[in-house]
């Protein structure tokens, strides 16, 4: 069980541009960062990451939630392993890649590379 005092720390430690930025492209746009919604298909953003208040908003679908919702709703994460990617990143190591799952997008690879 996750007491709910830690889920609220979490996301107090949590910066949620930092989070969504690392599966959205995000530029600056006054107090808010804005983007090309991850939920639906756009072409000028309308994505908004709010830093003061920790949320992100959608005008085109409406998608609306925080860090860890975002992981939820974008990478598909239970609520536990949301959790323990934002721990794993918000801690003491910091992670480069992306938290993306190699099984999701990536087409199966045929080593067609030498043999022997
Ligand atoms: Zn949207």
């Amino acid at each position: 069980m996750i007491p709910p005092g830690f889920i609220q720390e979490l996301l107090s430690r949590a910066d949620i541009v930092d989070v969504v930025g690392r599966h959205v492209q995000l530029k600056k746009a006054g107090i808010n960062h804005k983007g090309l919604c991850p939920f639906h298909g756009e072409k000028s953003p309308s994505f908004i990451v709010s830093p003061s208040r920790q949320t992100y908003h959608c005008f085109g679908c409406g998608a609306h939630g925080n860090a860890v919702g975002f992981l939820m709703e974008h990478a598909g994460l239970s609520f536990p392993d949301a959790v323990r990617d934002r721990r794993s990143s918000t801690g003491w190591r910091y992670r480069k890649t992306t938290a993306r799952r190699p099984s999701a997008n990536a087409p199966p690879r045929r080593s067609s590379a030498r043999r022997r």
